[in-house]
Parts: C-alpha cells; structure tokens; sequence
C-alpha cells in the first residue's frame, strides 16, 4: 500500500482525446474551440442552458475570482464580506483591488457563512455592497437566508464554489446562485485540469467585460492600444481539454466521494466524533470527508494528523479562519455571539477522500483513526 492522499487526480483517457484534437489542429494557444466548448458544456452542465448563462475559462479560480471582485466595481477602501473559514484563495483577490475584507463567522449546521453574522455586519458596516460566500468542503451553504439578506441589502453575492462543483441546494446547483461566480480545477478539486478556473454569470455584459480585463484589455484598435488595466488570466486550449475529458465523468466522481463519505461515517459511528454536517435539502459533492471531535474529548486533531502520518496517511486540519492569519489581523471579524469558526477549526480534520483509495484502503485509514481513541 503507498502513501494515501487527501484527493489527487482521477483521469479517465477521454481528456487526451482532446489534447490531441488540440495538438493536430496546432491550436496550443489560450482561447480555442476546447476553452469555447468547455464553457458552453460547463453552462449546459450547471443550468441547461447556455442561452441565459455564460461561462469564461481562466488559468485559475484564483483569477476568476479577481475577475468577480472587479465585476462587482471593488475597489480602494471597500469592504467586502467574506467567508471566514476558507482557503485564502477567496479572500486575497479583495487585496490585489485594494479593498478590505471583513470576516463573517461561520455557523455550525454547514460550517458555511451565518447568516446571523452577516446580518450583524450589514448592522455594523451598512455600507457594504459585495459579499464573498464559500462552500465549504463540497457543502452547499445556506443561500435563502443569505440571498435574502442580500437582496434586502442591495448587496452583490459572490459565489466561490471552488470545491462545490455538481453539489446542489434544492435541486439547483451551486455556483449559479450569485450575480458572479467561480469553480477551480486546480489539481485537488473535484475535477482538474492540472489548473484552471471558471468564471460564472448571467451576464453576457459581464462575461464580456471579464474576457477583455483577461486578454491585457486589448481596445479594437490594428495597433496594441490600452485605456484599461488588463491581466493575462485566459485557459489554454491544451488544459480546456482535460476539463471537458473530466466534465463527462463529474457526477460519478460525486458518487465516489459520497461513497467514502458514507462509510466513514458508519465504521466511525461509535467514535465520539461526527461528520461534517449538511442541510437535508441540498445534495454535497463531498468533496473532502472531514470529522469534528466531540468537545468532552482529549484527542485533539493533531494528534491524529501525526499519528496516521506515521502510518503513510495524509490529514489535514481544517481552513484556518482567515481572522486568525497574521496577514489579515487588522481585519473586523463578526460573529453571532460564540466563534464557530475557531472552535471548528480546534475540532476538526480532512480525512483522506480520494476516489481512487480502494476499500481496503480506507478499512485502513479507519482503523488508524479507531486507534487514536
Ligand atoms: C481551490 C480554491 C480556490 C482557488 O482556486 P485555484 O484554482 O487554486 O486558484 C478558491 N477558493 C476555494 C474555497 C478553494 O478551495
């Protein structure tokens, strides 16, 4: 048995099929017909339609993230609601404009954004016109409440469905919920193209806009003309092949995942110890397995980290909050009253949920979680 990883790439052949196609027609650029058709099947994918929702294909989440923040007009001084426990990836590109980040605690139910603290900050901070909400772990968070206090706020609602893609919140799927939104193919995420991202939107206005700031904000001039700040942010039409190989096999890496889900959840059953919680109308993608131990409990999360690294299992403790990192401490952090986020975080841990570990595999992780109690 080798070294058995948090989640790594599952390829399936089909992605090479379009490599190839890229490389026989010597199309080894950003843009081409593998970036066109890999947004016009990732929109048929999310809404059906590719009519009334549009899709641009980016070098990274990271960029399309950016690309959100700009959109939704962020810049010097604006402050912008943000998920608080989350990778930093949702939080930085509030930096590149100069804006400044405020941090909304989670709440225990999905670990996603409170609604409760959200609505404490728009208290606090009236003003504010952008909000920055992650899915965390696959585990959609709970939008009527938060797209209401949106709306009541005639606030901007920006999704970071990086590790939600194919998981759904009463039947519609996540990453069409906000005015902007974003999934990631980096190398860990449900599926990959090595890396890469999406930006979404209802917008063709905004599609447009984003594509230009992407391509270095080239004017329709003969010469290189520029009256706007521009990024080299595009997909290349090599990578846009792999993703439309692995957008055919997205829902049954869904199931994979749920599938290891389910079974840590029962072997570990009698463990005091429980999974990472979801609302029972909305369908996770699972994207990483994760416990948190019961607070009566000696055994920290650590200690299960160094003890299953001992036996060639990785772990990984939960998204430290983002108002617990040195780089964002001058930052303003609302909660509802106790701080969900920092008692998660001393709780919990990602448990190996890679689609390839075999059964026998995971039957190991758990006897190796099983033995730290
Ligand atoms: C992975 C991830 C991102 C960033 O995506 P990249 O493609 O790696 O830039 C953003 N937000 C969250 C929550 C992520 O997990």
């Amino acid at each position: 048995m080798g070294k058995i990883l948090l989640s790594t790439p599952t390829m399936h052949g089909e992605e090479l099929k379009y490599i190839q196609e890229a490389f026989d027609k010597n199309w080894i650029a950003p843009l081409g017909f593998n970036c066109d058709n890999f947004e016009t099947e990732m929109c048929e994918y999310l809404t059906g339609s590719v009519k009334n929702f549009h899709a641009l294909a980016l070098c990274s989440g990271t960029a399309a993230l950016h690309l959100a923040f700009k959109l939704a007009g962020v810049k010097r001084g604006d402050k912008v609601f943000c998920s608080d426990m989350t990778f930093a990836a949702t939080v930085n590109p509030v930096s590149y404009e100069g804006g400044e980040q405020i941090y909304i605690d989670s709440e225990r139910d999905t670990w996603n954004m409170s609604p409760e603290a959200l609505e404490n900050a728009f208290k606090k901070y009236p003003d504010t016109k952008v909000v920055a909400l992650a899915h965390l772990y696959g585990t959609p968070s709970k939008m009527d409440e938060i797209m209401d206090i949106c709306a009541k706020h005639n606030a901007i609602l920006i999704e970071d469905a990086a590790e939600a893609l194919s998981a759904t919140y009463k039947g519609r799927k996540m990453g069409t919920f906000g005015k902007y939104n974003i999934v990631s193919f980096n190398g860990n995420k449900i599926i990959t193209t090595s890396g890469g991202g999406m930006l979404l939107t209802d917008s063709k206005e905004a599609r447009d806009k984003a594509f230009f700031w992407s391509t270095q904000s080239r004017e329709k001039a003969e010469w290189y003309q520029h009256e706007e700040l521009g990024y080299n942010y595009r997909m290349s039409n090599v990578v846009a092949g792999i993703g439309r190989g692995q957008l055919l096999h997205l829902d049954e890496h869904r199931q994979a995942k749920e599938k290891i889900y389910r079974k840590y959840q029962e072997e570990l059953k009698d463990l005091p110890l429980s999974m990472n919680p979801y609302l029972d109308y909305t369908v996770p993608n699972f994207w990483l397995s994760c416990i948190l131990i019961n607070k009566d409990c000696k055994v920290s999360p650590m200690d299960i980290l160094y003890k299953l690294r001992e036996k060639d299992i990785e772990t990984r403790p939960i998204w430290k909050p983002m108002h617990m990192q040195p780089f964002y401490k001058n930052n303003d952090f609302v909660t509802a009253g106790d701080n969900v986020g920092e008692d998660v975080f001393s709780r919990g841990l990602c448990l190996p949920s890679d689609i390839k570990m075999t059964e026998e595999e995971q039957d190991y992780v758990i006897n190796a979680i099983k033995s730290c109690f």
